[in-house]
């Protein structure tokens, strides 16, 4: 076991938007699929109360709390309740830890658009748009947040951070889930790898108690889109290790509601 406790304690989670589970794997996602070795990798399904759209599931993910919670049913936020319900970045920044929010291109996230954003509070906030409207552009801005985040997460190591890709999503959106959605999947994995590969390369990593986690918000139809029930869309994902992580163990996170609550006892912050 690694040291714990509120001083040592350090947690990331990586969110990878609109990434199938049966994508995951060897071949497609290594970085992804070695990390859950350590931990778990599991199914995560969306719940029957939660539109499968990015919004309402990443609420869910960064605040705890479900639908009936904060508000939010659509990727338009106006009218939630993240007053009730704040996201954990802005929990732990409130409790005085260092945080950072790395976010590529999707306003809401980040920023006050569409009603956001999702994230009230950080210690530093980095937002990286788009400059073109094609995936390309959504893959550049994923490549710019990853290359920010990974030189902060060395050189600083926040206590939490919460890092967000998007173009895989909008590769499904486009072009469905075929060859170039799986190439934009194993973009991002190796994106994956290089967040994971600049906390451990910290020279105080063994010390520091990192928990961290990998997580999806929703699939992709074969022919792209997500907003219904199909199992493909409905079947999110989410993987973890850290202190505490028993890889023999049942996965700790088989709801999106698990995951703040995990993140923040990893940080020693009470859960409500
Ligand atoms: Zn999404």
């Amino acid at each position: 076991m690694l040291p714990s406790g509120p001083t040592l304690c350090h947690a990331l989670v990586i969110g990878v938007d609109g990434v199938r589970f049966d994508l995951l794997g060897q071949d497609t996602t290594p970085s992804i699929w070695t990390f859950g070795q350590a931990g778990f990798l599991a199914p995560v399904t969306i719940d029957e109360a939660t539109p499968t759209m990015s919004g309402p599931c990443w609420a869910t993910i960064v605040t705890g709390a479900g639908v009936a919670g904060h508000g939010i049913t659509s990727n338009d936020l106006t009218g939630h309740r993240l007053a009730d319900h704040p996201d954990f970045v802005t929990v732990a920044t409130r409790a005085g830890l260092s945080t950072l929010l790395a976010v590529s291109a999707w306003p809401p996230l980040a920023l006050p658009e569409d009603g956001g954003p999702l994230f009230a509070e950080a210690t530093r906030r980095e937002f990286v748009a788009r400059t073109e409207r094609s995936l390309a552009g959504w893959d550049a801005a994923d490549e710019a947040i990853t290359r920010l985040a990974t030189g902060i997460l060395a050189q600083d190591g926040p206590r939490l951070s919460f890092v967000y890709l998007g173009a895989v999503d909008i590769a499904g959106h486009l072009t469905g889930a075929g060859a170039a959605y799986r190439d934009q999947a194993r973009a991002a994995d190796q994106r994956v790898g290089r967040l994971l590969d600049a906390v451990r390369s910290r020279p105080s990593y063994e010390q520091e108690g990192w928990t961290i986690v990998v997580v999806t918000d929703h699939g992709h139809l074969d022919q792209g889109g997500h907003g219904g029930r199909e199992p493909e869309v409905v079947t999110a994902w989410a993987a973890a290790a850290g202190p505490g992580i028993d890889p023999r163990g049942p996965p700790l996170i088989t709801r999106q509601d698990q995951v703040a609550p995990l993140v923040l006892a990893a940080l020693g912050h009470p859960w409500r």
